[in-house]
C-alpha cells in the first residue's frame, strides 16, 4: 500500500506518493459528499475522539463531519472545560482517553510538538489538527487538493504565500508539501513577519507584492495571527492593507487565471479585500472548506486501514 504512515503529525514525515494517495482517495470522497447519501462504512465500529485545546470552528467541524460520514463513533471533547483546568497534564489526559480505546485521536494544541509527544503515549492513530506554529497537515493537504482540482497538477506551479509567515503553521505545512511536489514557492510579506532562518528554506522571499505575485498561478493569503504576536510587528492595519492586503489591483500582477486562497478565519480589509474573497471567479476559499472534509475522510480512512493491519499482524 502506498500510504505507510501510522500517524498524521506533519507533512514533513510524508513522502510524495503518500501525499498523492491521500489526494486521490479524497477525490472519491468529494464525489461521495456531493451525492445525496453522504455515507460510507469505512470507519464503522471505530471510535474517533477530537481533543481541541485551542479554539477552532472549521477544522473541528470538518473532522467531526468527516468521521460521521465514514460511520465512526465521534466524540468531541471541550478541552478548555476539562480536567486540564484542574491541573492534569496533557499526557495524563491522553492516557485516560487512551484507556477508553479510541482508534483515532484528532488533536489541536497551542504548543509546537505537543501532538508528537502525545502520539508516543497512545496506541491509536493520531492526527495533528494544528500544533502551535509548527504544522497543520490536513490544511496543507486540503489546499493541495483544491489547487490540483483547479489547475490539474501541483508540480511546476508558482505559488505565492503572502502575509504573516512567521506565526503560521499553515504556511509551514504548505511550504513542505509544495516543495515535495516540486512547485515554485514565493513568500511575500514584511521582513518582521518572516521566520528566522528563512534563507535556508529553498524558497524565494520578497517584501514586494508586485514582484511576489508576478505571474503566480496561486495566491495564498494568510491571517495576521495577532494572538501569536507579543509585540508590534506591523505599523498599523491600514498601512499593512495598503502594502500587503490582496485587492484586485495587486492580483492583476498574477497570472490571469490565478486562484485566490485563504485558510480562514479571514480578517477582511486587513489581509484581503472582502469583495475579492467573495468573487467566485477568482476565490476558491469555499472550495477549500469543501475539500477539507474530503481530505480528512481520506486521511482517517488510510490511517485506520494501517492501524487495523498493524493490530492484525
Ligand atoms: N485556521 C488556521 C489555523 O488554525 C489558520 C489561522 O488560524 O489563521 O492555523
Amino acid at each position: 500500500m502506498t500510504f505507510r504512515a501510522s500517524h498524521l503529525l506533519g507533512i514533513e514525515h510524508l513522502a510524495p506518493d503518500e501525499i498523492t494517495a491521500v489526494l486521490d482517495l479524497a477525490d472519491t470522497y468529494v464525489a461521495l459528499n456531493r451525492s445525496d447519501a453522504k455515507h460510507s462504512d469505512a470507519l464503522a465500529g471505530l471510535t474517533q475522539i477530537n481533543m481541541f485545546f485551542e479554539s477552532s470552528t472549521r477544522t473541528q467541524a470538518s473532522f467531526e463531519l468527516a468521521g460521521k460520514r465514514l460511520g465512526a463513533d465521534v466524540m468531541s471533547m471541550q478541552m478548555q472545560a476539562s480536567s486540564i483546568r484542574k491541573g492534569e497534564t496533557l499526557i495524563d489526559t491522553a492516557l485516560t482517553l487512551n484507556a477508553m480505546r479510541p482508534d483515532l485521536l484528532v488533536v489541536r494544541h497551542p504548543h509546537s510538538g505537543a501532538v508528537d509527544l502525545l502520539a508516543q503515549k497512545v496506541n491509536c492513530a493520531v492526527l495533528n489538527a494544528g500544533d502551535g506554529r509548527h504544522e497543520h497537515p490536513t490544511q496543507a493537504l486540503l489546499d493541495a487538493l483544491t489547487i490540483r482540482r483547479a489547475k490539474g497538477r501541483l508540480h511546476r506551479l508558482t505559488v505565492a504565500i503572502c502575509g504573516d509567515i512567521a506565526h503560521s503553521r499553515v504556511a509551514r505545512s504548505n511550504i513542505l508539501l509544495l516543495g515535495k511536489m516540486e512547485a515554485r514557492i514565493r513568500l511575500v510579506g514584511p521582513p518582521t513577519l518572516m521566520p528566522a532562518g528563512i534563507a535556508d528554506w529553498g524558497v524565494e522571499v520578497t517584501d514586494d507584492m508586485a514582484k511576489g505575485l508576478a505571474g503566480a498561478d496561486v495566491v495564498m493569503m494568510l491571517r495576521l495571527q495577532r494572538e501569536r504576536m507579543d509585540g508590534a510587528f506591523i505599523p498599523s492595519e491600514r498601512e499593512y492593507y495598503h502594502r500587503f492586503g490582496l485587492d484586485a489591483r495587486k492580483l492583476a500582477h498574477a497570472a490571469p487565471d490565478a486562484i485566490v486562497m485563504h485558510p480562514g478565519p479571514m480578517n477582511r480589509g486587513v489581509e484581503i479585500d472582502g469583495t475579492l474573497a467573495d468573487d467566485i471567479n477568482r476565490s476558491v476559499i469555499q472550495e477549500q472548506v469543501e475539500m477539507g472534509v474530503a481530505v480528512r475522510m481520506a486521511a482517517m480512512d488510510l490511517l485506520a486501514r494501517n492501524l487495523q493491519a498493524a493490530r492484525a499482524a
